[in-house]
């Protein structure tokens, strides 16, 4: 079983000793509109582990507002030498167009590298600030050393699918990537090494779609009477795989985390280059 906790723990360390050194209290800045429960999930798992490695976190939440004025706030925390990180929290409400918001938010703040800049340095190979969910990924590839190997990826959003084919190009993994439109996603996936998939659906990665040898690594977050299930067909397969992240347990406790890492390295930068 490929757990994520421990490796969350073992991060949490290093940023302590890099906020030592760094000599300030790196901060981050939540925008969250709405009341939806999983983003007031994952913004309370930012503020309890910001707590924890000694970031401040603070969540500045709209019942609505403008596109307009959420456009004005941007920039006025991308202005404010207090705050080193800035991320809107998903979902935005109706109209609302996430790639035209985020825009505005200065790559050196961008802690969810969900800004064309910040993707763009992915795709050259010049990793600055990165997406949390693709970065916890890696951290598991890495953490049970699985480097280098054949991956195919069920996912070709900007949020996972996209980043994370290319950062793992980045460190030599050889890369298929497969979406609703792929014809044989089953003889893809079983023939590489490892299976990230990050469909949406319950139950959709099947026996028929994986060997004894397969790493599988379920991204998927989906309610189910009340129960977090991700991707795969979990009694079905996880005896049968070499090796699986089990959900919830596995991919979810990084991608916070990760998140105060790129508030780390943001402040580092600004420490360096700007002098905050
Ligand atoms: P998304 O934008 O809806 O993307 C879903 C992807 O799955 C798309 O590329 C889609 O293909 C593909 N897909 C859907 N049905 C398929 C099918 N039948 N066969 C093959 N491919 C199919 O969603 P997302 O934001 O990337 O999130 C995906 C899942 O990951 C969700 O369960 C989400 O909750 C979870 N998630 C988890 C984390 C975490 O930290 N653990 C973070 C983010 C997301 P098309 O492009 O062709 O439509």
């Amino acid at each position: 079983m490929l757990t994520g906790e421990e490796i969350a723990e073992e991060k949490a360390k290093v940023l302590r000793e890099r906020i030592q050194e760094l000599d300030l209290q790196p901060s981050l800045k939540l925008i969250q509109i709405g009341n939806d429960e999983a983003a007031s999930i994952y913004a309370r798992a930012k503020i309890r582990r910001g707590k924890n490695v000694g970031i401040k976190v603070d969540l500045e939440k709209y019942e609505d507002i403008s596109v307009e004025d959420l456009v004005k706030r941007i920039k006025e925390i991308a202005d404010d030498p207090d705050i080193n990180g800035l991320m809107i929290e998903n979902p935005l409400p109706k109209g609302f167009d996430y790639y035209e918001i985020v825009k505005n938010i200065p790559y050196y703040k961008d802690v969810d590298a969900l800004s064309p800049y910040n993707q763009g340095l992915i795709a050259l190979n010049r990793e600055f600030l990165v997406p949390a969910t693709p970065r916890a990924v890696i951290d598991i590839l890495d953490h049970y050393g699985y480097h280098e190997n054949t991956v195919t990826v069920i996912n070709r959003s900007p949020v996972v699918g996209r980043p994370l084919s290319m950062m793992l190009l980045n460190r030599n993994y050889t890369v298929s990537v497969c979406h609703s439109k792929t014809p044989d996603i089953a003889s893809m996936a079983r023939s590489s090494k490892i299976v990230v998939v990050a469909v949406g659906r319950p139950g959709f990665l099947k026996r028929d779609m994986v060997t004894p040898g397969s790493v599988v690594i379920d991204v998927g977050i989906n309610y189910v009477s009340d129960k977090v299930v991700g991707d795969t067909d979990f009694n079905d397969i996880s005896n049968y795989v070499e090796a699986i992240t089990p959900v919830p347990g596995g991919v979810g406790p990084i991608t916070a985390t990760n998140i105060l890492e790129n508030v780390v390295r943001a402040a580092e930068f600004q420490k360096k280059n700007m002098g905050v």
